[in-house]
């Protein structure tokens, strides 16, 4: 027996990826199809607003059950930015390497890594063709490494080194990752409302 459709509001491949492997670790009977309708303008000023926007626009493309996933890198001496801003750091083009490029430059003269201090956040939501709405937080501490390492993952991942961990999440396989990251910490708060879909 199959269990409920959901489908995930994003056109980000990685976090597609990401996201079906910690949805099947935590309900491996939900099918998971992806997102091709169109995508909503983020314009909300919070990860849980450009969540619920996402998810809020693939339950009413798709008429299922929708998960977004709204995140970022917030660097605690930068006042928590790029965050929601991260996608687009140096500017509207999303060019992943230019935006951990310019993060590096402006932190270079911090060198003490105390001073490099930041979290990844994420914030799934979920939205029902009913019009119910749940979001659940994740969060993921480490610190900002000097220069990238690694040929994983995605985004900041190079210069992202986990707390308690030498390596960045560049340098961590994706089952590794997936076990850790902000993601899948929201997903685990996610869990009971998975269980009841
Ligand atoms: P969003 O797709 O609008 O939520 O933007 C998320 C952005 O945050 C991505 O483009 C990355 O720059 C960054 N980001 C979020 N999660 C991760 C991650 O797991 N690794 C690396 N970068 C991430």
């Amino acid at each position: 027996m199959s269990g409920p459709r959901v489908v995930l509001a994003t056109h980000n491949a990685h976090k597609v990826a990401e996201l079906q492997g910690i949805v099947a670790r935590v309900r491996p009977d939900i099918e998971v199809v992806g997102y091709d309708g169109p995508e909503p303008v983020e314009d909300g000023t919070t990860f849980a607003q450009n969540a619920l926007i996402k998810a809020r626009a693939a339950a009413a493309h798709t008429g299922l059950v929708a998960l977004a996933d709204d995140s970022g890198v917030c660097v605690d001496v930068l006042g928590g930015s790029p965050g929601v801003f991260s996608a687009y750091w140096a500017g509207h083009a999303k060019n992943d390497g230019a935006n951990l490029a310019l993060l590096l430059d402006q932190l270079s003269d911090l060198t003490d890594p105390a001073d490099r201090a930041a979290h990844y956040t994420s914030v799934i939501a979920v939205v029902r063709p009913t019009g119910e709405e749940t979001t659940v937080e994740g969060i993921w501490p480490g610190r900002l490494a000097t220069a990238p390492r690694g040929d994983g993952g995605f985004g900041y991942d190079p210069v992202f080194v986990p707390e308690g961990s030498d390596r960045t999440a560049a340098e961590l396989s994706a089952a590794e990752k997936n076990v850790v990251s902000h993601r899948a910490r929201a997903l685990e708060a996610l869990a009971p409302i998975l269980a009841a879909l």
